[in-house]
C-alpha cells in the first residue's frame, strides 16, 4: 500500500493515459522474455545438432521465460498496470499463459517427434529426475490453465481456486527450473548459467514479494471498521478509519483490495471501489453489494473489527482527464460506487462543469444512494437520469436498459459537443458493452470512453 503516513491528496491532476507508457511497458515485457533466450544463441553449444534441435529446445526456454514473467503480470505493480488498467493486465496474464503453454507443449511435442531418444522414457522410475521434473511442470501448467478456464463452469469457490492456482504455478515454475538446470542444454558457460539463475531468482523473488513482502506491508496498517451502514438494494457501506497519522491518498474511481476476518497473508482479499470523496481522508467508504460468499458477510461485520487495505489501484477516473468540458457517468447497479466517489469529490471541489449521471436499476425502491444523488444534484450542475427495468406505473423516467435512445435524449444534441465530454462506465459487462457501442454510434470517440469492469477475474 498505500497507507502512506503523510501522503497529501495530491492526485488532482493526473497524467492522461499515454500510448508511450504502454509502448514502454510492452517493450519491457518483450525484453524480459526474449533477452534470456537470445543470450543463448551466440556459439550455441549444440550447433552440430542443427536447426530443428535448436528450435525445439529454444521453445522450451521461450515458454519458460514467458511463464516466469507471468508472475510479474499479477504482482499488481502500479506503474506497470497504470497505462493499461489492471483489468487489461489480467487479460494479458490469461492469454499469454495460454500462448506460453502452447509454446512449452510444442517444445515437448517436437522433441518427441524429432528426437524421441533425447526425451527417453516417461517412466519416472527410470527417467532422469530432471526430465521427470520437466514433464511434471508441463502437466501442472496445463492443469492450472484448464482449471482457470473452467472455474466458473465448475462453480469453484474463487478463493480456493486462487490458492490452488498459485500453488500449482509456483510448483510448476520450480520444477521447470530444475528441468532447465538439470538437463543443462545450452547453459554451458558460466555467464549463461548466471543469467538464467538471475531470471529464476527474479521470478521466485516476485512470488516472495507478492505472497510475503506486500502482505507484510499491508499488515502493518490495520484499519478499523467504524460504521456498517445499510443502503438500498442490499448494499452495505463499510466506513473504515486509518490508524492515527495515516492517510490513504487516492484518486476518485480507484479501488482497494480489502481483507476482513483473515490476515493479508491468507490471499483472501477482494477488490472494491472506494466510494468516498478523495478530498476527505480521515475515513474511507466502500459500498458493497451482497452477491456471494464474502459480500454476504459484510452486514454482520462488527464495528471495531480490523480491516486491511491494499490500495489505491486503478486508473479509472476524472483525475486522468482533468480538462474535459463535462463528465458523463453511466452506472448499472453497484457500478455506482466509483461514480459516487467522483461525484462526492467533485462536490467537495466546488465543481461547476456540466455533469450527467445515467443510473440503471431494476426497481425504484432498491436504487442505492438515490437520496444522496438528489442532494448532490443540488450542489453540482448534475442531472441524474434514472432508468428502471421494472418501473412503477406512474414512472416518467427511463424504462428498460440504458440504450442509445436514452443517451441521445439527455446528451447534448451536437456530436461535436458530445465529443468534448469524458464518459465513465461501470456496471454488468453486457451493459458496458452495449453502452460503448451506443456511444460510438452517437459519435463519441472511443478515447473518451472509460470502462471499469468488476468481473475481470
Ligand atoms: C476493480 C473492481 C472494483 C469493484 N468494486 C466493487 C464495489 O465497489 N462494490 C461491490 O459490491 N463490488 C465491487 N466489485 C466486485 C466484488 O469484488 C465482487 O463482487 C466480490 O469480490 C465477490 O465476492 P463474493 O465472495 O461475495 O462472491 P462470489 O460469488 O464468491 O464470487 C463472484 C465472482 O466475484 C469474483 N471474485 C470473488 N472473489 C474474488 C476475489 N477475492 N478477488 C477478485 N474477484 C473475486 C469472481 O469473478 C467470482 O466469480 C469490484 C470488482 C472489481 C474487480
Amino acid at each position: 500500500m498505500t497507507s502512506d503516513p503523510v501522503s497529501p491528496p495530491a492526485h488532482r491532476h493526473r497524467r492522461s493515459h499515454t500510448g508511450l507508457g504502454m509502448l514502454v511497458w510492452l517493450g519491457i515485457y518483450v525484453a524480459a522474455v526474449t533477452i534470456p533466450l537470445f543470450a543463448l544463441l551466440p556459439g550455441a553449444a549444440s550447433a552440430q545438432a542443427g536447426f530443428r534441435w535448436d528450435f525445439a529446445v529454444a521453445l522450451g526456454y521461450a515458454g519458460l521465460a514467458m511463464l516466469g514473467v507471468q508472475f510479474a503480470l499479477t504482482a499488481r505493480f502500479r506503474r506497470a498496470t497504470a497505462p493499461f488498467g489492471i483489468d487489461i493486465v489480467y487479460y494479458f496474464h490469461r492469454y499469454l499463459a495460454l500462448a506460453a503453454l502452447a509454446i512449452v507443449a510444442a517444445h515437448w511435442l517436437l522433441l518427441k517427434l524429432w528426437y524421441p531418444d533425447a526425451l527417453g522414457s516417461a517412466d519416472p522410475r527410470v527417467a532422469p529426475p530432471a526430465m521427470t521434473a520437466g514433464r511434471a511442470a508441463l502437466v501442472l501448467f496445463a492443469l492450472a490453465a484448464v482449471l482457470s478456464l473452467l472455474r466458473r463452469r465448475l462453480h469453484w469457490d474463487y478463493d480456493r481456486w486462487r490458492a490452488l492456482h498459485a500453488l500449482m504455478a509456483t510448483a510448476a515454475l520450480a520444477l521447470a527450473l530444475w528441468h532447465l538446470f538439470g538437463t543443462g542444454r545450452y547453459l554451458d558457460s558460466p555467464w549463461r548459467q548466471a543469467l538464467w539463475a538471475a531470471c529464476g531468482a527474479t521470478w521466485i523473488g516476485l512470488i516472495g514479494y507478492v505472497r510475503l513482502l506486500r502482505p507484510w506491508r499491508v499488515a502493518r496498517t490495520p484499519w478499523r471498521v467504524a460504521v456498517v451502514r445499510p443502503e438500498r438494494g442490499r448494499v452495505w457501506t463499510l466506513v473504515l478509519e486509518p490508524p492515527a497519522g495515516v492517510q490513504l491518498a487516492f484518486a476518485p474511481g480507484q479501488f482497494a483490495w480489502l481483507s476482513l476476518r483473515s490476515s493479508p497473508f491468507a490471499m483472501r482479499e477482494h477488490p472494491f471501489s472506494i466510494a468516498s470523496s478523495a478530498e476527505r481522508l480521515d475515513q474511507i467508504e466502500l459500498s458493497i453489494k451482497e452477491l456471494g460468499d464474502f459480500t454476504s458477510t459484510i452486514r454482520s461485520v462488527p464495528v471495531g473489527e480490523t480491516a486491511w487495505l491494499d490500495a489505491p489501484y486503478g486508473s479509472f477516473g476524472i483525475d486522468w482527464h482533468p480538462n474535459a468540458e463535462g463528465y458523463v457517468f453511466i452506472a448499472g447497479g453497484i457500478g455506482i460506487a466509483p461514480m459516487l466517489s467522483m461525484l462526492r469529490t467533485l462536490a467537495d471541489r466546488g465543481e461547476r462543469r456540466p455533469l450527467t449521471l445515467f443510473y440503471g436499476n431494476r426497481v425504484w425502491e432498491r436504487v442505492a444512494f438515490r437520496e444522496e444523488l438528489e442532494a448532490l444534484s443540488q450542489r453540482l450542475s448534475l442531472r441524474v437520469v434514472h432508468v428502471l427495468l421494472e418501473p412503477p406505473a406512474e414512472w416518467e423516467g427511463g424504462r428498460g436498459f440504458i440504450t442509445q435512445e436514452v443517451l441521445a435524449r439527455h446528451l447534448p444534441p451536437a456530436p461535436a459537443e458530445r465529443a468534448r465530454y469524458e464518459y465513465f462506465l461501470c456496471g454488468p459487462t453486457p451493459m458496458t458493452t452495449a453502452v460503448e457501442r451506443a456511444l460510438a454510434s452517437l459519435g463519441v470517440p472511443g478515447a473518451r470512453v472509460h470502462s471499469e469492469i468488476f468481473d475481470w477475474v
